[in-house]
């Protein structure tokens, strides 16, 4: 099953991946992480994404698209995707649409969770990020361990994402608004395919009504 978890920045997209994983047993393909640890290599590419992203900007669809391409093709991916994060615009909803109808394949579901500014706002500036493996923590509602260490990798190195500061986010959120959310009316015109839901509450709820969702349940 091939489904895009659709949100604004901060709306718990990466979050609640990790359960969408264990209940679809296909991996998440988050482009923001893929690129992140791009950058972390040094690599020349990843420099390159670093000019756009320490800006809030979007990285230039060709970019994007590529290193997507080359995801798809690793074996875990065969049989569906999780996709956090990606499409971000028209241009390349309408590429993933070719990319995997090659193989066979469509986007089954569009999981939108809707979050009113002020949340996203309240979720962001608390959001601490494990640089190793991109855990996100809350500062409130799910603290990083006393110890300083990252539950998940044991890493050291939980911080505050650069781009998480409020004048990048309002640029962030500024691309969400112009480029991203038009991409909700190319996936409306499958009936049936975008599933809009309520992303507030605690992490536990809107697992619930993702869950309900994905069983064509209600909410
Ligand atoms: P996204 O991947 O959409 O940018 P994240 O999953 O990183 O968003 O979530 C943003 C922040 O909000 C993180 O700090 C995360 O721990 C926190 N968070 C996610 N879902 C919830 C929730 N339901 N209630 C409270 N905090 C949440
Ligand atoms: P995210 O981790 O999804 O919040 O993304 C962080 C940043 O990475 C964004 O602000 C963009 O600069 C860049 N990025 C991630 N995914 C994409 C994408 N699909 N298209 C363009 N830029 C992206």
């Amino acid at each position: 099953m091939d489904v895009v978890l659709f949100g604004p920045p901060g709306a718990g997209k990466g979050t609640q991946s990790k359960f969408l994983m264990t209940r679809l047993g296909v991996p998440q393909i988050s482009t923001g992480d893929m690129m992140r640890a791009e950058r972390k290599s040094g690599s020349e590419l990843g420099q390159r994404f670093d000019s756009f992203m320490s800006k809030g900007l979007l990285v230039p669809d060709e970019l994007v698209l590529e290193l997507l391409a080359k995801r798809l093709d690793d074996a875990d991916a065969a049989g569906g995707a999780i996709f956090d994060g990606f499409p971000r615009t028209v241009p390349q909803a309408i590429a993933l649409d070719a990319i995997l109808a090659k193989r066979g394949r469509k986007i089954d579901r569009v999981l939108a969770l809707e979050v009113p500014e002020s949340v996203i706002v309240d979720r962001i500036s608390g959001r601490r990020t494990c640089q190793d493996c991109g855990q996100a923590y809350h500062v409130r509602y799910n603290p990083p361990p006393s110890t300083g260490r990252c539950t998940q990798c044991d890493s050291d190195r939980i911080v505050q994402r650069s781009d998480d500061k409020e004048e990048t986010v309002r640029t962030r959120n500024g691309a969400y608004l112009k480029d991203t959310l038009p991409i909700l009316d190319h996936y409306r015109a499958n009936a049936g395919v975008v599933v809009s839901l309520d992303g507030t509450g605690a992490v536990e709820e809107v697992t619930k009504r993702l869950e309900n969702a994905l069983e064509g349940r209600t909410q």
